[in-house]
């Protein structure tokens, strides 16, 4: 199918991005790397009547660190993030996760805020701002704000943005690198497909081996990615041994509520969520002890 028509503008600022929202209000709809969105209109899930390119506002492309925190301009390629070293170097789980998106292909056009605005439950880059509290730095014309990861994603394919705001930068907090491991594990039908259920763990270690910190959660398992930081604080002061875990992963599995469809029922969709969350933290810990 072909979208519904639409206008087209390419915007030279964030500026003039923000004001082009304001003026064509809930019809528009800013197009990053595209990926998610033209297929959308192409299928006419979505009927935008104006489109803002944001391509080509160079000042929505970085990565650049701060103090305790790494930013990327939201409008940053997938892959320029993913073979970042520098960036790996500080929060490893983004290039995790990466390897994950979709193929070479679509992270060559993808963007980081554009799947972070496209809040797809099953998608990884939300699971990983979850996990870390990203802080999501928002723009419109009326100035700026900053929310936490946690109140960014409302629903599925849904989040606290207004039709007027722009993802303008991702944080991420930097967690040091001393002893610091992190992983991504998921299943999906065939590689590249979003996942059926996905785990992402991030643990620091003393040097005695015992977890000063730890912060896990899971994707695919109900409408938003979901992080559990209260069952990770039990996993401080224990060497994250397999008892430790065991139980982490399987309360964790008990608090999710996913749904059935053709591909697992709600139960196995449990049941994966619980190997998952374990494998992650085992190999976040191995990463840590290895660090
Ligand atoms: C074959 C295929 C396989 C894929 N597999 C996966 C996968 O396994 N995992 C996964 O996570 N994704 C997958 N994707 C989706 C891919 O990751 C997209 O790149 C991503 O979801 C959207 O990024 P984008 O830059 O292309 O955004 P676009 O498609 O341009 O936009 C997506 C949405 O975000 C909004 N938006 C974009 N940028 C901003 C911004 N700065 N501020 C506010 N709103 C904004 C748009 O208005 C739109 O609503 C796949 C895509 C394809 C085609």
């Amino acid at each position: 199918m072909k979208s519904a028509p639409f206008e087209y503008a390419r915007a030279a600022s964030l500026d003039q991005a923000c004001a082009l929202l304001a003026l064509h209000g809930d019809s528009a709809k800013l197009i990053a790397g595209g990926q998610s969105l033209v297929p959308m209109m192409a299928m006419r899930l979505v009927r935008p009547t104006f489109l803002v390119d944001i391509n080509e506002i160079d000042g929505l492309k970085f990565v650049a660190f701060d103090n305790d925190f790494a930013r990327t301009g939201a409008c940053t390629r997938q892959v320029m993030v993913e073979r970042n070293d520098f960036l790996a170097g500080r929060v490893p789980l983004l290039r995790h996760a990466l390897a994950w998106v979709g193929h070479v292909q679509t992270r060559n056009r993808g963007t980081i805020g554009g799947s972070l605005a496209h809040a797809d439950p099953s998608a990884e880059l939300p699971l990983v701002a979850l996990v870390l509290g990203a802080l999501m730095v928002l723009r419109s014309a009326k100035g700026s704000r900053t929310l936490e990861a946690g109140k960014f994603f409302s629903g599925p394919m849904s989040t606290a943005m207004r039709p007027d705001e722009c993802l303008e930068e991702i944080q991420w907090l930097v967690w040091g690198r001393e002893r610091v491991g992190s992983a991504f594990a998921e299943i999906a039908i065939r590689h590249g497909d979003f996942a059926m259920v996905a785990a992402a763990a991030q643990v620091a270690l003393d040097p005695g081996g015992r977890c000063t910190r730890a912060a896990f959660g899971l994707g695919g398992v109900g409408g938003t990615p979901l992080a559990f930081p209260k069952i990770a604080a039990r996993l401080v002061g224990t060497t994250l041994d397999e008892k430790a875990i065991d139980d982490a992963s399987s309360d964790a599995a008990k608090e999710t509520d996913p749904g059935s469809d053709l591909h697992a029922t709600r139960e196995y969709r449990r049941h994966l969520a619980r190997v998952f969350v374990a494998r992650a933290l085992r190999e976040a810990r191995d990463r840590a002890l290895a660090a």
